[in-house]
């Protein structure tokens, strides 16, 4: 199957309008020559959407009291795992809001129970804990962690997150690298008070970091939120974002996220010429709209395991090829590739 090329894209692109088309092209082949036309498949339990924490652009912020709060049992978590497995996807994630209601303990039994009996790479995105917690979930076979910088503008950073700091998130991915996890972070794409400016230089920074995986959404209003009434990100800046992402981590997994496909199929499409993961959602059809970090969020009606497989069809139809395994951070798979020529 051969690689989808930039014309089809660029004519596909909604937008129409991408400012640079020379940046968007280098992007697309940078993509190429390291991913092929693979996308990896990731299928993301949202285990819990209680929240400790206050953050002014996510509706599972703590003062959000209108939101149905909910905290998935482990053997709800496990039936999700096994939908995971049984649609071929090679990694689960396993995500919440920071619940201080979820044990420690309970996720890495849940952990090692999913690495021993599914063999599937399992991805934690559970927001900020202590190292030994880290190193916990890490000894029980966890491979990955996500946890998004959003900003790495120190000032905004701390408007935009309560009592939380730039320098402790940098110090946990520092301490998650450290334990040997498969690290990725990201950031959020037009947030309020952020500058385009702004933005590519915290996509440089970030890029400096050498991050497994790079995650660039676009910012999303949340009517229950003190940024309601701010404007969203288009699906264009984001596009243009996640470009210059891939131009300075060409290595990087970089996600077609859940608030970039708000906009349709066509725009998720498009997004994967650049990126080369997308991760369908397989909390329990009842509960995943209350998984509301923004509106529209898991507000589709078709049953999970049916939309999930929707999406390998759509990347087979599409000259996409679903990638197969784990789908392991670059460097890891290329260190085998040496190994093996030794
Ligand atoms: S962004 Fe994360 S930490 Fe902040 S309120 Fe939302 S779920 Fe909680």
């Amino acid at each position: 199957m051969s690689a989808p090329s930039n014309a089809v894209f660029l004519k596909e692109n909604p937008s129409d309008n991408l400012p640079d088309a020379g940046l968007w092209n280098r992007a697309c082949r940078l993509r190429r020559q390291y991913w092929g036309n693979t996308v990896f498949l990731r299928g993301i339990i949202e285990l819990s959407n209680h929240c400790r924490q206050n953050c002014l652009y996510c509706g599972l912020r703590r003062s959000n009291l209108k939101i149905s709060r909910y905290r998935l049992s482990g053997s709800q978590i496990w039936n999700c795992a096994m939908a995971v497995k049984r649609l071929g996807f090679g990694t689960v994630v396993l995500q919440a809001g920071e619940d201080p209601g979820v044990s420690a303990e309970d996720i890495a039994q849940i952990v090692k129970k999913i690495k021993t009996e599914l063999k599937l790479a399992v991805t934690l995105s559970l927001g900020e804990w202590e190292y030994e917690t880290y190193a916990l979930w890490r000894k029980a076979g966890a491979d990955r962690y996500l946890l998004k910088l959003e900003t790495t503008d120190e000032a905004l950073y701390a408007q935009m997150r309560p009592g939380r700091t730039l320098t402790q998130r940098e110090q946990a991915l520092n301490q998650l690298r450290d334990l040997g996890y498969e690290v990725g972070t990201g950031l959020i794409c037009a947030l309020p008070g952020q500058s385009r400016g702004a933005l590519n230089k915290g996509i440089e920074k970030i890029a400096r970091f050498r991050p497994d995986m790079l995650s660039i959404g676009p910012f999303q209003p949340h009517p229950q939120t003190p940024l309601h009434s701010e404007p969203a990100g288009t699906a264009a800046e984001t596009l243009e974002a996640m470009a210059h992402a891939r131009i300075l981590a060409p290595y990087a997994h970089i996600p077609v996220t859940s608030a970039l496909g708000l906009h349709g199929n066509t725009t998720r499409l498009a997004a994967l010429a650049v990126g080369n993961v997308l991760m369908p959602s397989l909390t329990p059809a009842d509960i995943r709209a209350s998984y509301s970090i923004y509106p529209g969020k898991n507000a589709e009606e078709t049953e999970p395991e049916q939309r999930a497989a929707q999406f390998v069809q759509m990347l087979t139809e599409n000259g996409f090829q679903p990638g197969q395994g784990p789908g392991e951070a670059w460097r890891l798979q290329n260190s085998k590739k040496v190994q093996i020529k030794e």
